[in-house]
């Protein structure tokens, strides 16, 4: 076997055991998967719509509530076709399509490394290009003035309230709109899990900023925003940042950074970050005939502003921080059969603490555990009582779901008010009292903050 094929082979490998594990602890199922599933959809269960959160949780506490300078909103998915009209999209939001003449699959001419189909080594049909917007109808009129679109980005929204935004929060330049939400894009290939999908969650912020001192900006966040996925636990030797060649960028972009990872797949965009000038402000005061520029009081001066644009998926990054955190332990002294452990911050960690009385049948034991799980709840604390199978078991349940800590209660607990607590990477454990508990879990959470 060569070489690049064993390792193919080690990355579907790798791939597919995280599909089973996403699968099998409940993280993403394919969506409609009782009717044979939906190309390219999928639902979050109990530990993936956890894990989901606090992606966006930490990215909301990193590019808004931690900053004076940038505030969010919450738009409407549909917006008026004119936006999509002027801002290019309706036109040119397309890639281009190739069929394999020989056995019918589809591509995107601008991913193949070579001008054949991957699959069969057949030609490939001209390029024509294919928008990727969803469109629909509004309103009962099936006629073409009805035309809604399902918005691929969720950044028109900030541009077209940017002096909504601006006015009524009464900001000063620069400072950013950011959002979080769904977008969609009918796309040509979808692959790698939910890697690329059609219906996926972004995380964008528009930051604007006076021309002149856009490249500074620009700087300033690839490093922010890079230095995002590093702060939460990501491999650093997986992370790199890497400058578009100009013929890459999008029509509307002065220069873009892409935030990378190395998937099992190889090296491949996690996030953009895009100096796009003031390319949407312009087309949108043309077609609006609405004035969208800006008033420095100091200066006494208007301009149109640039805009910096770091954006980012929360399923991609959801799906990179599981790969990153995957892994196989070999058989150890604490496990004689090894086992399978998704090292995750604790601050992404669906469940951050397990209570776990040492034995279901034991009412005192049950009872004093439902009181430990109860006392996390009144704090907000993520925690999940589980008393079914042998303690082992268990703490393999916790182990395959990333959850950092396990409170064990045993017949000690009775006697002493105290719990071990055992740490998922260590697998040590201490005695804890069970005053302590909530407040020990806490301030290992902050200490990773
Ligand atoms: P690609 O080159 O991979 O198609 P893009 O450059 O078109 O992506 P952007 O338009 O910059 O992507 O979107 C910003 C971010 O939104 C991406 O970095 C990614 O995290 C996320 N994203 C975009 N398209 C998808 C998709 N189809 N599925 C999941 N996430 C996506």
């Amino acid at each position: 076997m060569s070489d690049s094929k064993k390792k193919d082979d080690a990355e579907q490998d790798l791939m597919s055991k995280i599909v089973s594990l996403c699968k099998r602890r409940g993280f993403i199922f394919q969506s409609s998967e009782i009717y044979g599933g939906l190309r390219s959809c999928y639902d979050y269960g109990p530990l993936g719509v956890e894990l989901k959160r606090n992606v966006k949780e930490q990215w909301w506490r990193s590019v808004v509530h931690g900053r004076e300078d940038v505030v969010g909103i919450d738009a409407s998915i549909i917006m008026s076709p004119k936006v999509w009209e002027a801002s290019g999209h309706v036109s040119g939001f397309s890639d281009p399509l190739v069929d394999c003449r020989k056995c019918k699959s589809r591509w995107r001419e601008d991913k193949l490394a070579e001008p054949r189909c991957p699959k069969c080594g057949g030609e490939l049909t001209e390029a024509r290009q294919f928008n990727l917007m969803f469109s629909t109808k509004l309103g009962p009129l099936e006629d073409d003035s009805a035309t809604v679109y399902l918005r691929p980005e969720t950044a028109q929204a900030m541009f077209v309230n940017f002096l909504n935004v601006q006015q009524a929060y009464r900001m000063k330049i620069p400072f950013g709109i950011a959002q979080v939400g769904k977008s969609f894009r009918n796309e040509i290939v979808v692959e790698h899990f939910t890697f690329r999908s059609c219906e996926f969650e972004q995380m964008e912020m528009e930051f604007f900023v006076k021309p002149g001192t856009d490249d500074e900006w620009l700087e300033y966040w690839k490093e922010a925003r890079f230095s995002w996925y590093k702060d939460l636990g990501a491999t650093p030797e997986k992370l790199r940042l890497r400058q578009h060649e100009p013929d890459e960028r999008a029509h509307y972009a002065k220069d873009c950074y892409d935030v990378e990872y190395e998937y099992p797949w190889g090296w491949d965009e996690l996030e953009g970050v895009a100096n796009r000038t003031d390319y949407d402000l312009a087309k949108h005061e043309k077609a609006s005939g609405k004035k969208l520029s800006y008033f420095d009081p100091q200066a006494q001066e208007r301009f149109l502003p640039y805009v910096i644009e770091p954006a980012a998926g929360a399923d991609r990054a959801a799906l990179m921080f599981l790969v990153d955190a995957y892994e196989e332990e070999p058989p150890s002294e604490g496990r004689k059969d090894g086992r399978t452990v998704l090292r995750l911050d604790p601050r992404l960690a669906p469940i951050k603490a397990a209570v776990l009385p040492l034995k279901k049948n034991d009412e005192n034991l049950v009872a004093k555990a439902r009181e430990i799980v109860q006392e996390f709840f009144l704090h907000s604390v993520n925690a999940f009582y589980d008393e079914k199978d042998s303690i082992g078991r268990r703490y393999a349940r916790q182990d395959e779901a990333g959850t950092p800590w396990c409170l064990t209660v045993d017949f000690q607990s009775l006697d002493d008010d105290t719990v071990t607590i055992r740490d998922r990477d260590t697998m040590a454990q201490e005695r804890i009292s069970v005053d302590e508990a909530v407040k020990t879990v806490e301030s290992k959470l902050r200490a990773k903050a």
